[in-house]
Order: C-alpha cells, then structure tokens, then sequence
C-alpha cells in the first residue's frame, strides 16, 4: 500500500510552485525595497528555546509542538514559528555589533501539531520580518507598511489593520491589576482557559473568542486606558506614521499578546472574506524578548504571516497570478542520425541563457511535435534531413508560422539576436 504524505501536510506540485515562487519573488523584492535582509536558521532548535521565546503558556508550547528526542538524548523541536530563532542567531552571532538597525526577513516551513482545516496545516509556511535594536515608532509603521503593501501589491481587497498597544513593564502591571479585578466576580463563570489564564496570562482573556467570556468582557478597563504617557505617544506616533502614508487602520482595545516581552503595538492583519481563518498576518513590538533569549536589553519588532492563507485568499478573490516561465525555443530531431546535432545546438542555446526544450524519449517527429505543443515555444528548430548534410537546419517562428533555412553555424546566434540575448 501506497504511504500516503502526513495528515495537514501539503505536496505542491510545479503549478502551485510557479505561483509560490511568484509570491515569493514579490516578497523579496518588497524586502530589498524596504532593507531587510534574509537570515535562514535550523529547522529545528533546542526545545528550550521555544519554552523561553515562544512562551511556556501559550497555545503553542502547550499543544502544537513537534518536539522529540534526538539519537543523543537532546531534546529538539521543530521550530512552531520564527522570531525566536531569529532572536537566538541575533545574540549567538553577535549582531548587536553591527550598525543597527538589524533588519531580517525569512520565508520557510514551520510545524504545529493543530487539527487540520481549511487554512490549518501541520507544516505550513511563514513569511516574516524582525527589526533589532530600535525603539522607534518609525520600526513599528515601517514593518506594518511592509506587509500591508505586500498584500496591496498582490491586488487584495477586503484587508483590515487592527491595532494596539499593550503598554510596557511601567504601565502594564497596574492594568493587569485593574483587568483582574474587574473579572473576579464573574471568573467561575469564564471557560476554563480563561479561568487558566486569569493568573498566568489575564491579557489573553480579552481575546477568548468564547461568547460567554466576551458577555463577562463587556465594559473591561482597556490597555489604551492605561498607557503610561511613553506608550501613548509611542502608540499615537505609529498611528500618525499610518495617516502618512494612507494606511487605513482600526484601533481593536481587545488585540493583546499575552507575554511579558510583548510592549506597546500589538498588529493584526485580517481578510473578511476567507472565512474562520480570517488572520492572515500578526505582530507586535516585543522589546523584551532578546533578553528573555539571553542577550543584551535591545529592542525588537516583527511580524509573521502565513503563506498558504495568502493563496486561500487570491483564491477566494479570483486574481490570477502571472502563469510560470516560457520555453523559448523546441529543438526537434528528424531521426535519429541527427540526435546528436539536435542535443548540442539545445545545450548550445541553453548556454546562451534561452529556455530550449527536446525529447528525451526517442520519439517520432511526430510525437515530438505533439510533445512541443505543450511548451508553446515561440521557436522551434528542426534538426537533420538534407539540410543537415549540408550544415543547416529549418528554423520556425511558430507566431509568424514562417520558416527559413538557417546555417548550424549561425543559428544560435541568431536565435539570441529574437531575444536579446
Ligand atoms: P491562528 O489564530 O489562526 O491560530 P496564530 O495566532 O496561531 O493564528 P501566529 O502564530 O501569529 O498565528 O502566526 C502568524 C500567521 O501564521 C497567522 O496569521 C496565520 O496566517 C499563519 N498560521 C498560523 N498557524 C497556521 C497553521 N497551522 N496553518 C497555516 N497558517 C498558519
Ligand atoms: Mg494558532
């Protein structure tokens, strides 16, 4: 019996690798503009990192890890996301130590043990940026400017920026406080994660999408109330950077991160019409993170989002992405005394940098020309015959439908001279 491929894992296969490497190549290309660079780190880390980075409350390390032990004992995981990864490479490699700003971006496979759904996968894939070492308001709009303009570019409609702060270590402990004690007298009646969170993690309970907690939510102290006056105008700063540049955003009281390390904005990006798995992209400053990690006090900001949620949506709203490349030129071979011409005048043109295709079956002309349709060649190139024993070859411009016997000396040249090559 055939093994099938893993529960929530995908195959993408050369039609669904031709838009990903279009996607891709946008958004490297948006990177390049904006100047961050790429870092790529191990697939998997020690599972400590994450206990540490990504939280040993949330979600994530509680359920959705892929952690195992390895031939020598070591626990190892698979990284569940990004940012702390990025963090351990910044503090091991001693980035801090280069002008700073430090500007990343990275693209790849993550893991997380969910129950597989439309637009949950088990091996998914993450794009996401992370700015070490400023504090400014400017970090925070010029990331969130990134991604918005990366779905833009894409043609998207229907986005929404959610937006807010969740103050810093000043202002936060007293809004814990204020959150606490105005759920307490409803807490036997909030899920049982949130009665979980109400100590560890009250921020958390905001977003509990259980309608019983939000009836309890109604009229909470909000973290905007009780920014301390730094985060405020931390908080007024990126919006203003926003209004700049025509970026439209709604302020959303409820969008927390949990964690201690997370300060001040907290992002999310959603599209309302691909249904439950509306989030599409989230982040947030964590300025202290990179100690959580070890390193030096340094400020951060980043964000995360996921790739096949970004095809869902193209999907859902009918835009097509450009198709994939093009074959330039077909070399057919008459028969089989000419093979040998026909396969270096193709290695020849693919020297040159043209995209030129042949049979590898030993096939008839026949079939090789059926076969050549499929490619859509602007050219193709006829090998043997006569014209061979007389050092030529019959050169077709499938577009025009003409054709014209060309020298084998001349012809890649010539070929070149169609495509500016
Ligand atoms: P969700 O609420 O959908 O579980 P999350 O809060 O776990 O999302 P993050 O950890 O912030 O998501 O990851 C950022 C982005 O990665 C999400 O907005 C989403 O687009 C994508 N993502 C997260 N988990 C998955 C998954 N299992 N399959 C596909 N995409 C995912
Ligand atoms: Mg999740």
């Amino acid at each position: 019996m055939l093994t099938k491929r893993p529960r929530g894992t995908n195959d993408f296969l050369p039609e669904d690798t031709c838009k990903w490497q279009y996607v891709e190549n946008l958004l490297r290309e948006i990177c390049h503009e904006f100047g961050y660079e790429e870092i790529r780190t191990p697939i998997f880390e020690e599972t400590e990192l994450f206990l540490r980075g990504v939280g040993d409350t949330t979600d994530i390390v509680q359920k959705e890890m892929y952690t195992f032990e390895d031939a020598g004992g070591r626990s190892v995981t698979l990284r569940p996301e990004n940012t702390a990864s990025a963090v351990r490479a910044y503090v091991e490699n001693k980035m801090a130590y280069r002008s700073q700003p430090t500007k990343l971006f990275y693209i790849g496979p993550m893991f997380r043990y969910e129950r597989p759904q439309a637009g949950r996968f088990r091996q998914f894939h993450q794009f996401g940026v992370e700015c070490f070492g400023a504090a400014s308001p400017a970090a925070d709009a010029e990331i969130i400017t990134l991604a918005w303009e990366f779905y833009h570019r894409l043609g998207l409609q229907n986005l929404e920026l959610n937006l807010n702060s969740v103050g810093c270590p000043e202002c936060r402990p007293a809004y814990r406080k204020a959150l606490q004690d105005f759920l307490r007298p409803n807490l036997d009646k909030l899920c049982d994660s949130c009665r979980e969170r109400f100590d560890k993690n009250p921020l958390r309970i905001l977003d509990c999408k259980n309608p019983e907690c939000q009836q309890y939510l109604v009229g909470a102290p909000t973290t905007l109330d009780a920014l301390c006056d730094d985060c405020r105008e931390h908080f007024n700063a990126v919006n203003k950077y926003l209004d700049a540049v025509g970026i439209p955003y709604k302020i959303n009281e409820r969008l927390v991160r949990g964690l201690d390390y997370y300060t001040n904005t907290a992002f999310e990006i959603l599209l309302s019409d691909i249904g439950a798995q509306s989030a599409v992209c989230g982040g947030g400053r964590y300025n202290r993170l990179v100690e959580e990690i070890g390193g030096k006090s340094t400020p951060g900001v980043g964000f995360a989002l996921g790739m096949e949620r970004v095809f869902n949506a193209l999907a859902s709203q009918g835009i097509e992405l450009p198709a994939g490349r093009k074959v330039d030129v077909f070399v057919a071979a008459l028969d089989a005394e000419a093979g040998e011409e026909s396969f270096r005048l193709t290695t020849e043109l693919r020297r040159q940098g043209l995209a030129a295709a042949q049979d590898v079956m030993g096939r008839s002309l026949k079939a090789q020309f059926k076969y050549a349709d499929k490619f859509a060649a602007a050219y193709t190139l006829i090998v043997g015959g006569d014209e061979l024993a007389r050092g030529a070859v019959q050169l077709r411009d499938m577009a025009a439908g003409e054709q014209q016997e060309v020298a084998i000396a001349d012809v890649v040249s010539l070929i070149c001279a169609k495509f500016h090559k």
